[in-house]
């Protein structure tokens, strides 16, 4: 989330394992001895919880239904450009196991900025926007932030973000062009891309609080596919299982996958992302806590995706572009030049919000890419090759993510990250990024959870390296 602020500026520890404190104690008093963890998804949530249990002695078996590990890391090569279909940055690097596990590896990253060559182009007026109303930008968002708890103070905890922005410029004064420029930056960029919900239903009261860390973006050099291949190391993995049932009984578990197969166990750790939940796509035996059902329910998946553009030529001047669209709804905020990171011609653009939902229920890919295209051509007055690859992301009908990360809906609040991380007696447990208020949306977040799982299921020091301290 971070990084579309700062563009927006424009300018081995031997402890043997013991189980006798790993668990709340079961009926008899006895905790039920951790012998076989299922960990249903093999993203960084729960390869980070498989791996830290691995290291400790214990057996897992990982159930991923994809053909590919990483869940929402992906890593994909578009016409010979490596580039993230997912995650992209680490949000910060400091006091975070993502770069510390990295660094371990020896996984190199880079801090990046979208920061220096950034061009705003205003599409209504088929102009580039200039250096005195890029600073009315930077002035609405700063001041939008620094206002935001007045805000909420005067609209109540029931505000959504859509009605919020809009009181908030009234007060402002601002109109016309202004207006529409401000809204842009903190209604599409800030809130619709970066925290991906829909603004009319992003709460206003919970819009951007959470725990950050510090040190900026940083991308890894080698892509984020490295960091999950590393923390694969040495798993059992079974990829192509779709879970569809997950039963917990006295005994043990048994989760079934939809082609039947039954895998048993002692206990399972269920990671799969809140959309999924959502959807009830997995049946669980006995049901879910009526708390935990409603935090499924109040929780929702925010919606980002990408289109990839990959030219034979760069026919285009150098450098990252946004986009302020006429009618405000968020028809790519902006668009990324990737060729000097790629070494081959390639532009991204990132949409997010209502526009994201709208857009792939109604245009195909081939629409979707000469849309781009279009607006490619009036920001450089000509006519565009046609790409000599694409690639355009559909997380938000993934059936194995249905979003693209957890958002705070009105109605919802921080409690609710917490209700979905509880455990469900001492066999049934819940990783992954909306499990965590603190750190939701993020890879560090999921690898935090990751290990606090591990940690109920008996790991008293991580032997993972590089996460010795966590
Ligand atoms: C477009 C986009 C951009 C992002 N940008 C950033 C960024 O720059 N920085 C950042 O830190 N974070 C970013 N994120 C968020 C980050 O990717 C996630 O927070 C994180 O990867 C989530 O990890 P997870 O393990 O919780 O979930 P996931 O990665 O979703 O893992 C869950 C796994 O469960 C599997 N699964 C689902 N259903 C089933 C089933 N029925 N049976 C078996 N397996 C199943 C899935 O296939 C998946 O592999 C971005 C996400 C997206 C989509």
């Amino acid at each position: 989330m971070q990084f579309l602020i700062l563009m927006l500026l424009l300018a081995g520890c031997e402890e043997s394992r013991d189980d006798s404190d790993t668990t709340a104690p079961s009926p008899e008093g006895e905790p039920a001895p951790v012998e076989h963890v299922l960990v249903v998804g093999a993203g960084m949530a729960g390869l980070t919880a498989a791996r830290a249990l691995h290291e400790d002695g214990v057996n897992v078996t990982v159930l991923e239904a994809r053909d590919r590990l990483g869940g929402r890391v992906w890593t994909e090569d578009v016409g010979g450009a490596s580039i993230e279909l997912g995650a992209w940055f680490f949000h910060g690097v400091q006091g975070s196991p993502l770069s510390d596990f990295s660094d371990a590896q020896g996984i190199a990253y880079a801090p990046y900025s979208l920061l220096s060559t950034g061009m705003v182009w205003d599409e209504a007026s088929a102009s580039r926007v200039n250096p005195f109303e890029t600073g009315v930008m930077e002035t609405a968002l700063v001041r939008f932030l620094r206002e935001l708890d007045e805000l909420r103070a005067e609209l109540g905890d029931s505000a959504d973000t859509h009605s919020g922005i809009g009181v908030w410029l009234d007060q402002q004064g601002w109109e016309g062009r202004d207006r529409r420029l401000a809204q842009y930056t903190i209604e599409q960029v800030m809130v619709e891309v970066g925290g991906a919900g829909p603004s009319d239903n992003t709460s206003l009261e919970w819009l951007f609080e959470g725990v950050g860390l510090s040190g900026g973006d940083h991308v890894p050099v080698g892509g984020f596919e490295t960091v999950v291949d590393a923390m694969a190391q040495g798993l059992t993995i079974e990829l192509e299982q779709v879970v569809e049932r997950v039963k917990v009984n006295d005994d043990g578990v048994e989760v079934v996958t939809t082609t039947g197969e039954i895998w048993s166990g002692s206990h399972v750790l269920v990671t799969v992302p809140v959309g999924v939940l959502k959807s009830g796509a997995i049946v669980f035996e006995p049901p879910l806590p009526e708390e935990k059902a409603a935090a499924i329910e109040r929780l929702d998946m925010g919606n980002v995706e990408r289109v990839v553009v990959r030219f034979e030529e760069q026919w285009w001047s150098p450098g990252d572009l946004l986009f302020v669209s006429e009618a405000q709804d968020g028809r790519f905020p902006f668009v990324v030049d990737f060729t000097a990171d790629t070494g081959v011609p390639t532009l991204v653009a990132f949409y997010g919000g209502r526009y994201a939902r709208a857009l792939q229920a109604t245009q195909s890919d081939e629409e979707i890419v000469a849309d781009l295209v279009g607006l490619l051509e009036q920001v450089h007055g000509g006519p565009a090759p046609s790409p000599i690859a694409h690639k355009v992301t559909h997380w938000s009908t993934d059936p194995y993510a249905l979003g693209s990360y957890s958002y705070i809906p009105v109605g919802a609040s921080s409690e609710d990250f917490g209700l979905l991380a509880e455990p469900v007696g001492e066999r049934l447990l819940f990783a992954g990024e909306a499990t965590s208020f603190d750190h939701y949306q993020t890879v560090h977040g999921a690898m935090f959870t990751g290990l606090r799982e591990a940690r109920r299921l008996g790991v008293t020091q991580t032997r993972v390296p590089g996460l010795e301290e966590w």
